[in-house]
């Protein structure tokens, strides 16, 4: 569309917008994407990658601990937070420059901007405190923690976010949470020497799966030390004269720890960005943008893909959406993402996944195959 600055704008720089505009930048459309903090998005800066890094770095001991069997002799290891914390800096840094890249290299532009709907084919870039108007708008600007504010004491928790970036390793941490995100750092912790608990309000651990790998992988986790500690939730955190925190459980218990980590489910970022004033529906639980099967929104040239549709929290998901979404705007060949036995994984120690169908529900009986 001549008459627009852009054949597409998109909003959002992770893994699902990236791949959008670098797909349909290099198909020859006219395209701009806004990102207010860093490019890469959650996966790439504050979930996924930093994440695996940190699951390599926790594995180490057990692998020192073998290595006598094998013939090494280890000398005593010793850990060093911080060079873990900077050298990830520096790789998420990486990635985020690669990110950019590909996409001024497939010929779409980036702006370093939180970016606002002001009518369905007017944005404005903050940052730059400009207008630019755009054909098709794209929104793919992810989630964040849910936070707790009913908790009393939840202003002294932390969130995965924070996780990756604490000034110190904690001596003891709790995490409440029975999730992936609480199960991969219970996991990651324990590893680097922390003392760790997981709180979960249910009978077993990580509700979305095979009760046969949930118990399993509960099993293993104790066994290496792990406390889990289900059917709790903490009722208040508190601060002590040392520094340290008491989180009173519902059991009764008192956990005194260094830190208390919230895990408890990702919301989308659907506020301050002028979706209500162009009427974009959203759901009322959790304001996520309302799409059709192809990820458009119920105005006709604003779509929406990713955690900010609340469908499947994954960026294997999210990058597929994008495909999808350029293939139906700008391929006239309308494709809808299937969202059915999408494979996930856990990556706990040791790691579970599931491939097939399985049941979302409660009951979580598994009714395909699991790997
Ligand atoms: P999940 O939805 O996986 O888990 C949330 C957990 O918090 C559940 O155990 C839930 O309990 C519990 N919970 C919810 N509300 C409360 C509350 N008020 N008090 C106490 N507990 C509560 O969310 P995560 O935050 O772990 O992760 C978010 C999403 O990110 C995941 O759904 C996943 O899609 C994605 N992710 C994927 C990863 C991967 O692919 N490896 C890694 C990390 C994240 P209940 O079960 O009873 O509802």
């Amino acid at each position: 569309m001549a008459g627009y600055d852009y054949d597409l704008f998109v909003i959002g720089g992770g893994s699902g917008g990236v791949r959008a505009a670098r797909v349909a930048a290099a198909l020859g459309k006219r395209v701009g994407i806004a990102e207010e903090y860093r490019f890469g998005g959650t996966c790439v800066i504050r979930g996924c990658v930093p994440k695996k890094l940190y699951v390599y770095a926790s594995q180490f001991p057990e692998h020192f601990a073998d290595a006598a069997g094998y013939g090494w002799m280890v000398p005593e290891a010793s850990f060093d937070w911080q060079t873990l914390v900077a050298n990830k800096d520096r790789e998420i840094s990486r990635l985020e420059a690669i990110y950019k890249r590909n996409v001024e290299g497939s010929g779409g532009e980036t702006f370093h901007s939180r970016a606002m709907i002001v009518d369905p084919h007017v944005i404005h870039l903050l940052g730059e405190d400009r207008t630019v108007t755009a054909d098709q708008i794209l929104i793919a600007t992810g989630g964040r923690p849910a936070a707790h504010p009913a908790l009393p004491g939840h202003e002294h928790c932390i969130f995965s976010n924070e996780a990756f970036d604490l000034k110190e390793l904690p001596k003891a941490i709790m995490i409440e949470g029975g999730g992936y995100i609480a199960v991969e750092f219970a996991n990651i912790f324990h590893g680097l020497g922390v003392e760790t608990t997981l709180v979960y309000r249910g009978k077993e651990i990580l509700g979305r799966f095979d009760m046969d790998l949930r118990r399993t992988l509960h099993e293993t986790m104790e066994k290496k030390g792990i406390k889990i500690l289900c059917h709790a939730v903490s009722e208040s955190v508190s601060k002590r004269p040392d520094g340290r925190l008491d989180a009173q459980l519902t059991s009764g218990q008192v956990l005194t720890v260094d830190q208390v980590m919230l895990a408890i489910g990702r919301i989308p970022n659907t506020e301050n960005m002028g979706l209500e004033g162009v009427g974009i529906e959203m759901t009322a639980a959790t304001g996520a943008i309302k799409v059709d099967r192809f990820s458009r929104t119920n105005i006709d040239n604003i779509w929406a893909i990713g955690d900010v549709t609340n469908r499947v929290q994954l960026t294997p998901v999210a990058i597929h959406e994008a495909m999808c979404f350029v293939e139906t705007a700008f391929k006239n060949n309308p494709t809808a993402p299937d969202h059915d036995t999408i494979a996930t994984a856990v990556f706990s120690q040791p790691e579970i996944g599931t491939v097939g169908l399985y049941m979302v529900t409660s009951s979580s009986a598994a009714v395909g195959c699991t790997a």
